[in-house]
Protein backbone atom coordinates (compact mmCIF):
# COMPACT_ATOMS: atom_id res chain seq x y z
CA UNK A 1 0.00 0.00 0.00
CA UNK A 2 3.21 2.12 0.82
CA UNK A 3 4.28 1.82 -2.76
CA UNK A 4 0.80 4.34 -3.76
CA UNK A 5 -0.82 7.69 -3.19
CA UNK A 6 -2.86 7.19 -0.08
CA UNK A 7 -5.78 9.50 -2.23
CA UNK A 8 -5.77 6.43 -3.99
CA UNK A 9 -7.46 4.16 -1.13
CA UNK A 10 -9.31 6.69 0.71
CA UNK A 11 -11.21 7.88 -2.86
CA UNK A 12 -12.04 4.46 -3.21
CA UNK A 13 -13.49 4.48 0.31
CA UNK A 14 -15.54 7.42 -0.29
CA UNK A 15 -16.89 5.81 -3.53
CA UNK A 16 -17.99 2.82 -1.32
CA UNK A 17 -19.38 5.10 1.09
CA UNK A 18 -21.60 6.84 -1.57
CA UNK A 19 -22.46 3.07 -2.46
CA UNK A 20 -23.66 2.01 0.69
CA UNK A 21 -25.50 4.93 0.91
CA UNK A 22 -27.39 4.72 -2.52
CA UNK A 23 -28.04 1.09 -1.46
CA UNK A 24 -29.54 1.92 1.96
CA UNK A 25 -31.93 4.76 0.20
CA UNK A 26 -33.53 1.98 -2.25
CA UNK A 27 -31.74 3.97 -5.09
CA UNK A 28 -29.35 1.28 -6.27
CA UNK A 29 -28.36 -2.56 -5.65
CA UNK A 30 -25.87 -4.08 -3.19
CA UNK A 31 -22.30 -2.56 -4.03
CA UNK A 32 -20.47 -5.19 -5.93
CA UNK A 33 -17.11 -5.80 -6.28
CA UNK A 34 -15.22 -3.95 -8.87
CA UNK A 35 -14.07 -5.91 -12.19
CA UNK A 36 -10.38 -5.50 -13.29
CA UNK A 37 -11.78 -6.16 -16.93
CA UNK A 38 -14.50 -3.33 -16.57
CA UNK A 39 -14.06 0.19 -16.09
CA UNK A 40 -9.71 -0.09 -14.59
CA UNK A 41 -9.79 3.07 -12.77
CA UNK A 42 -8.54 4.91 -9.92
CA UNK A 43 -8.98 8.42 -8.48
CA UNK A 44 -5.80 11.15 -6.70
CA UNK A 45 -6.19 14.02 -5.61
CA UNK A 46 -4.40 16.88 -4.17
CA UNK A 47 -5.27 16.45 -0.36
CA UNK A 48 -4.73 19.26 1.40
CA UNK A 49 -3.43 23.50 0.84
CA UNK A 50 -0.58 26.00 1.75
CA UNK A 51 -1.67 26.81 5.88
CA UNK A 52 1.19 29.83 6.36
CA UNK A 53 -0.05 30.68 9.77
CA UNK A 54 -1.48 27.66 11.83
CA UNK A 55 -5.36 28.06 12.68
CA UNK A 56 -5.40 30.47 9.74
CA UNK A 57 -7.09 30.81 6.56
CA UNK A 58 -5.84 28.74 3.29
CA UNK A 59 -3.84 30.29 1.04
CA UNK A 60 -6.42 30.56 -2.10
CA UNK A 61 -6.11 27.41 -4.83
CA UNK A 62 -3.31 25.97 -2.98
CA UNK A 63 -5.28 22.71 -2.26
CA UNK A 64 -5.72 22.60 -6.22
CA UNK A 65 -3.49 21.31 -9.00
CA UNK A 66 -2.44 24.21 -11.31
CA UNK A 67 -2.50 22.54 -15.45
CA UNK A 68 -0.29 24.90 -17.62
CA UNK A 69 -1.41 25.17 -21.13
CA UNK A 70 0.80 22.54 -23.08
CA UNK A 71 1.47 18.74 -23.57
CA UNK A 72 2.35 18.22 -20.01
CA UNK A 73 0.45 17.45 -17.30
CA UNK A 74 1.44 17.17 -13.01
CA UNK A 75 -0.96 14.21 -11.41
CA UNK A 76 -0.80 15.05 -7.36
CA UNK A 77 0.71 12.15 -6.21
CA UNK A 78 2.17 10.19 -9.37
CA UNK A 79 4.40 13.28 -11.13
CA UNK A 80 4.44 14.39 -14.55
CA UNK A 81 3.37 12.71 -17.45
CA UNK A 82 2.96 13.59 -21.44
CA UNK A 83 -0.37 14.33 -23.31
CA UNK A 84 -1.47 13.45 -26.79
CA UNK A 85 -3.50 16.82 -27.06
CA UNK A 86 -2.24 19.77 -25.39
CA UNK A 87 -4.59 21.49 -22.46
CA UNK A 88 -5.61 24.69 -24.29
CA UNK A 89 -5.28 27.17 -21.53
CA UNK A 90 -4.14 27.90 -17.62
CA UNK A 91 -6.56 25.79 -15.62
CA UNK A 92 -6.30 24.03 -12.11
CA UNK A 93 -8.39 21.21 -10.98
CA UNK A 94 -7.92 19.16 -7.65
CA UNK A 95 -9.69 15.66 -9.15
CA UNK A 96 -8.28 13.28 -11.78
CA UNK A 97 -9.31 9.80 -12.46
CA UNK A 98 -6.90 7.85 -14.41
CA UNK A 99 -8.50 4.95 -16.38
CA UNK A 100 -7.74 2.38 -18.79
CA UNK A 101 -9.61 1.74 -22.09
CA UNK A 102 -8.27 -1.49 -24.09
CA UNK A 103 -4.60 -0.76 -23.99
CA UNK A 104 -4.61 3.24 -23.69
CA UNK A 105 -4.64 5.12 -20.60
CA UNK A 106 -6.93 8.55 -19.66
CA UNK A 107 -6.78 10.86 -17.71
CA UNK A 108 -9.95 12.92 -16.74
CA UNK A 109 -10.48 15.97 -14.18
CA UNK A 110 -13.38 18.44 -14.24
CA UNK A 111 -13.13 22.31 -14.25
CA UNK A 112 -15.52 24.94 -12.76
CA UNK A 113 -16.33 26.94 -16.21
CA UNK A 114 -19.36 29.68 -16.39
CA UNK A 115 -20.93 28.90 -19.82
CA UNK A 116 -23.18 30.66 -21.55
CA UNK A 117 -25.65 29.40 -23.26
CA UNK A 118 -26.27 30.57 -26.97
CA UNK A 119 -29.06 33.72 -26.70
CA UNK A 120 -30.28 33.03 -30.09
CA UNK A 121 -30.78 29.89 -32.36
CA UNK A 122 -31.03 29.65 -36.47
CA UNK A 123 -34.26 27.95 -35.74
CA UNK A 124 -37.03 27.43 -33.67
CA UNK A 125 -38.78 23.77 -34.27
CA UNK A 126 -37.47 21.03 -35.75
CA UNK A 127 -38.76 17.41 -35.89
CA UNK A 128 -35.95 14.71 -35.63
CA UNK A 129 -36.98 11.18 -37.52
CA UNK A 130 -34.62 8.39 -36.60
CA UNK A 131 -34.25 5.50 -38.81
CA UNK A 132 -32.28 2.83 -39.92
CA UNK A 133 -31.71 3.26 -43.39
CA UNK A 134 -31.13 7.02 -42.52
CA UNK A 135 -29.56 7.39 -39.12
CA UNK A 136 -31.83 10.86 -38.70
CA UNK A 137 -34.28 12.94 -41.15
CA UNK A 138 -34.93 16.32 -39.96
CA UNK A 139 -38.10 18.20 -40.18
CA UNK A 140 -36.20 21.07 -43.21
CA UNK A 141 -35.24 18.47 -45.04
CA UNK A 142 -32.06 17.55 -43.84
CA UNK A 143 -30.58 14.22 -43.47
CA UNK A 144 -27.55 12.86 -41.15
CA UNK A 145 -26.19 9.57 -42.14
CA UNK A 146 -24.26 7.44 -39.97
CA UNK A 147 -20.77 7.11 -40.63
CA UNK A 148 -19.17 4.28 -42.99
CA UNK A 149 -16.64 3.95 -41.05
CA UNK A 150 -18.91 2.35 -38.25
CA UNK A 151 -20.32 -0.57 -40.68
CA UNK A 152 -16.88 -1.33 -41.93
CA UNK A 153 -15.24 -1.25 -38.61
CA UNK A 154 -18.13 -3.59 -37.37
CA UNK A 155 -17.31 -6.14 -40.19
CA UNK A 156 -13.41 -6.08 -39.41
CA UNK A 157 -14.58 -6.80 -35.89
CA UNK A 158 -16.96 -9.87 -37.16
CA UNK A 159 -14.45 -11.69 -39.15
CA UNK A 160 -11.96 -11.51 -36.09
CA UNK A 161 -14.06 -12.96 -33.74
CA UNK A 162 -14.96 -15.44 -36.49
CA UNK A 163 -11.40 -16.54 -37.04
CA UNK A 164 -10.42 -16.69 -33.49
CA UNK A 165 -13.92 -18.65 -32.47
CA UNK A 166 -12.29 -21.02 -30.95
CA UNK A 167 -9.94 -19.09 -28.38
CA UNK A 168 -10.28 -19.72 -24.81
CA UNK A 169 -9.09 -17.17 -22.14
CA UNK A 170 -8.87 -19.63 -19.94
CA UNK A 171 -10.94 -20.42 -16.91
CA UNK A 172 -9.40 -21.19 -13.39
CA UNK A 173 -11.81 -23.27 -11.83
CA UNK A 174 -11.81 -26.15 -15.06
CA UNK A 175 -7.73 -25.86 -14.59
CA UNK A 176 -7.58 -24.12 -18.73
CA UNK A 177 -4.47 -22.19 -18.94
CA UNK A 178 -4.77 -19.21 -21.42
CA UNK A 179 -2.16 -19.93 -24.25
CA UNK A 180 -0.05 -16.29 -25.62
CA UNK A 181 -1.92 -16.51 -28.99
CA UNK A 182 -5.36 -16.65 -26.95
CA UNK A 183 -3.97 -13.61 -24.85
CA UNK A 184 -2.74 -11.21 -27.92
CA UNK A 185 -6.23 -11.63 -29.70
CA UNK A 186 -8.49 -10.81 -26.39
CA UNK A 187 -6.13 -7.55 -26.25
CA UNK A 188 -6.76 -6.83 -30.51
CA UNK A 189 -10.17 -7.27 -29.55
CA UNK A 190 -10.73 -4.85 -27.27
CA UNK A 191 -9.08 -2.20 -28.97
CA UNK A 192 -10.96 -2.87 -31.69
CA UNK A 193 -14.16 -2.37 -29.57
CA UNK A 194 -12.90 0.59 -28.28
CA UNK A 195 -11.67 2.01 -31.93
CA UNK A 196 -15.59 0.81 -32.67
CA UNK A 197 -16.91 2.46 -29.86
CA UNK A 198 -14.47 5.93 -30.45
CA UNK A 199 -16.34 6.07 -33.94
CA UNK A 200 -19.59 5.80 -32.21
CA UNK A 201 -19.25 8.61 -29.68
CA UNK A 202 -17.36 11.28 -32.05
CA UNK A 203 -20.37 10.76 -34.56
CA UNK A 204 -23.31 11.33 -31.78
CA UNK A 205 -21.36 13.97 -30.01
CA UNK A 206 -20.60 15.95 -33.13
CA UNK A 207 -24.47 15.84 -34.43
CA UNK A 208 -26.35 16.25 -31.37
CA UNK A 209 -24.02 19.51 -30.81
CA UNK A 210 -24.39 20.72 -34.35
CA UNK A 211 -28.62 20.05 -33.86
CA UNK A 212 -28.28 21.62 -30.23
CA UNK A 213 -26.43 24.92 -31.96
CA UNK A 214 -28.79 25.37 -34.96
CA UNK A 215 -32.26 24.54 -32.94
CA UNK A 216 -33.86 25.58 -30.35
CA UNK A 217 -37.16 23.18 -29.80
CA UNK A 218 -36.52 20.22 -30.18
CA UNK A 219 -38.85 17.19 -30.92
CA UNK A 220 -38.16 13.51 -31.20
CA UNK A 221 -39.86 10.36 -31.05
CA UNK A 222 -40.34 8.23 -27.30
CA UNK A 223 -38.64 5.25 -29.23
CA UNK A 224 -39.34 1.95 -27.84
CA UNK A 225 -35.97 0.75 -28.21
CA UNK A 226 -36.19 -2.03 -25.96
CA UNK A 227 -38.91 -3.02 -27.30
CA UNK A 228 -37.08 -2.73 -31.11
CA UNK A 229 -34.24 -4.63 -30.15
CA UNK A 230 -36.86 -7.98 -29.46
CA UNK A 231 -37.06 -7.39 -33.05
CA UNK A 232 -34.00 -9.96 -34.34
CA UNK A 233 -33.84 -7.97 -37.53
CA UNK A 234 -33.68 -4.65 -36.88
CA UNK A 235 -31.42 -5.18 -33.21
CA UNK A 236 -28.12 -5.61 -34.39
CA UNK A 237 -28.95 -1.64 -36.54
CA UNK A 238 -30.23 0.02 -33.62
CA UNK A 239 -28.08 -1.26 -31.06
CA UNK A 240 -24.94 0.10 -33.28
CA UNK A 241 -26.32 3.48 -34.01
CA UNK A 242 -27.22 4.26 -30.47
CA UNK A 243 -30.61 5.78 -30.05
CA UNK A 244 -30.88 6.07 -26.56
CA UNK A 245 -27.58 7.81 -26.21
CA UNK A 246 -28.36 10.06 -29.00
CA UNK A 247 -31.73 11.30 -27.04
CA UNK A 248 -29.31 11.37 -23.76
CA UNK A 249 -27.01 13.73 -25.09
CA UNK A 250 -29.81 15.90 -26.58
CA UNK A 251 -31.23 16.34 -23.18
CA UNK A 252 -28.49 16.88 -21.41
CA UNK A 253 -26.91 19.43 -24.18
CA UNK A 254 -30.14 21.46 -22.97
CA UNK A 255 -28.61 23.20 -20.25
CA UNK A 256 -25.08 24.01 -22.16
CA UNK A 257 -26.85 25.27 -25.39
CA UNK A 258 -30.23 26.08 -24.03
CA UNK A 259 -32.86 24.31 -25.64
CA UNK A 260 -35.40 22.20 -25.17
CA UNK A 261 -36.08 18.88 -25.92
CA UNK A 262 -39.41 17.55 -26.77
CA UNK A 263 -40.57 13.56 -26.77
CA UNK A 264 -43.97 12.86 -28.48
CA UNK A 265 -46.06 10.06 -27.43
CA UNK A 266 -45.31 6.74 -28.72
CA UNK A 267 -48.08 5.94 -29.93
CA UNK A 268 -48.66 9.23 -32.40
CA UNK A 269 -48.80 8.04 -35.56
CA UNK A 270 -46.22 10.01 -37.01
CA UNK A 271 -45.24 7.66 -39.96
CA UNK A 272 -48.99 6.65 -41.09
CA UNK A 273 -50.03 10.14 -41.15
CA UNK A 274 -49.90 12.53 -44.07
CA UNK A 275 -48.30 15.71 -43.06
CA UNK A 276 -50.74 17.66 -45.68
CA UNK A 277 -54.23 16.62 -45.12
CA UNK A 278 -53.76 14.62 -41.97
CA UNK A 279 -55.09 11.21 -44.14
CA UNK A 280 -54.01 7.90 -41.42
CA UNK A 281 -53.48 4.49 -43.74
CA UNK A 282 -51.06 1.44 -42.83
CA UNK A 283 -47.79 1.75 -43.67
CA UNK A 284 -45.14 -1.00 -43.54
CA UNK A 285 -41.96 -0.58 -42.73
CA UNK A 286 -40.47 -1.91 -46.22
CA UNK A 287 -42.63 1.16 -47.97
CA UNK A 288 -40.01 4.10 -48.29
CA UNK A 289 -42.60 6.66 -49.76
CA UNK A 290 -45.48 8.13 -48.37
CA UNK A 291 -48.44 8.43 -51.34
CA UNK A 292 -51.40 9.44 -49.71
CA UNK A 293 -54.62 7.89 -50.09
CA UNK A 294 -56.78 11.09 -50.04
CA UNK A 295 -54.31 14.23 -51.30
CA UNK A 296 -52.31 12.00 -53.62
CA UNK A 297 -49.10 13.84 -51.83
CA UNK A 298 -45.53 11.87 -52.51
CA UNK A 299 -43.07 11.83 -49.68
CA UNK A 300 -40.23 10.55 -48.42
CA UNK A 301 -41.24 8.08 -45.46
CA UNK A 302 -39.05 10.03 -43.32
CA UNK A 303 -39.60 13.04 -44.42
CA UNK A 304 -42.59 13.03 -43.60
CA UNK A 305 -42.76 11.33 -40.29
CA UNK A 306 -40.56 14.33 -39.06
CA UNK A 307 -42.82 16.85 -40.64
CA UNK A 308 -45.71 15.32 -38.43
CA UNK A 309 -43.62 15.28 -35.52
CA UNK A 310 -43.31 19.13 -35.39
CA UNK A 311 -47.23 19.44 -35.96
CA UNK A 312 -47.83 17.00 -33.17
CA UNK A 313 -50.41 18.15 -31.02
CA UNK A 314 -49.70 19.96 -27.28
CA UNK A 315 -51.46 16.59 -25.46
CA UNK A 316 -49.34 14.32 -27.36
CA UNK A 317 -46.21 16.35 -26.18
CA UNK A 318 -43.73 16.01 -23.05
CA UNK A 319 -40.53 17.69 -22.07
CA UNK A 320 -37.43 15.93 -21.59
CA UNK A 321 -36.26 16.49 -17.62
CA UNK A 322 -32.65 18.02 -17.60
CA UNK A 323 -30.63 15.33 -15.41
CA UNK A 324 -27.46 17.15 -15.43
CA UNK A 325 -27.54 20.64 -13.85
CA UNK A 326 -30.54 23.20 -13.32
CA UNK A 327 -30.68 26.06 -15.45
CA UNK A 328 -31.84 29.05 -13.06
CA UNK A 329 -34.31 31.02 -15.31
CA UNK A 330 -33.49 34.85 -14.91
CA UNK A 331 -35.82 37.31 -15.64
CA UNK A 332 -34.03 40.25 -17.84
CA UNK A 333 -35.85 42.70 -15.00
CA UNK A 334 -33.77 46.00 -15.88
CA UNK A 335 -35.23 45.48 -20.33
CA UNK A 336 -38.78 44.86 -19.63
CA UNK A 337 -38.17 44.80 -23.86
CA UNK A 338 -35.92 41.93 -24.04
CA UNK A 339 -33.05 43.25 -24.05
CA UNK A 340 -30.43 40.89 -22.08
CA UNK A 341 -30.19 43.09 -18.75
CA UNK A 342 -28.10 40.52 -16.98
CA UNK A 343 -24.75 40.50 -19.05
CA UNK A 344 -25.22 44.14 -19.79
CA UNK A 345 -24.65 43.36 -23.27
CA UNK A 346 -27.69 45.26 -24.25
CA UNK A 347 -28.53 42.36 -27.18
CA UNK A 348 -31.95 42.03 -27.42
CA UNK A 349 -33.09 38.61 -27.30
CA UNK A 350 -35.68 36.41 -28.80
CA UNK A 351 -36.92 35.32 -25.27
CA UNK A 352 -37.07 37.10 -22.48
CA UNK A 353 -35.00 34.91 -20.17
CA UNK A 354 -31.59 35.12 -20.58
CA UNK A 355 -29.74 31.95 -19.03
CA UNK A 356 -26.82 31.62 -17.29
CA UNK A 357 -25.09 28.65 -15.51
CA UNK A 358 -22.15 26.91 -13.96
CA UNK A 359 -21.24 23.64 -15.61
CA UNK A 360 -18.99 21.30 -14.53
CA UNK A 361 -16.96 20.74 -17.53
CA UNK A 362 -15.38 17.44 -18.02
CA UNK A 363 -11.96 17.06 -19.75
CA UNK A 364 -10.49 13.27 -21.29
CA UNK A 365 -6.77 13.37 -21.86
CA UNK A 366 -4.82 10.88 -23.31
CA UNK A 367 -1.73 9.56 -21.69
CA UNK A 368 1.17 9.58 -23.63
CA UNK A 369 4.01 7.37 -21.29
CA UNK A 370 2.57 4.16 -20.80
CA UNK A 371 3.76 3.62 -16.98
CA UNK A 372 1.00 2.04 -15.60
CA UNK A 373 1.45 -1.16 -17.73
ZN1 LIG B 1 -52.78 13.65 -47.78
Amino acid sequence: MQKYPSAIYSSSFRNLKKAFQRWRQGLSGFPRMKSKKLGDSFTVLKKSGIYPVKGEKMLPFSNRQILYPGKRITIPGLGEFKLKRPIPYLCSSQTFTISRVADKWYVSFSLDIERIPPISHEQELVGIDLGVKCFATLSDGNTITAPLSLKKTKTKLTKLQWRNRNKILGNRRQGIKASNNAKKYYQKLARHHAHLKNIRQDFLQKTTTEISRKYYRIRIEDLNVSGMIANHKLSAAISNLGFYEFRRMLSYKQAIYGTRVEVVDRWYPSSKTCSVCGHVQSMPLSRRIYDCGSCGQILDRDLNAAINLTNAPLNKIRMVRQRVGRVPRLEATANPKGKCGIYACGQVTRRRACRKQETNIKLLYLLRYERFV
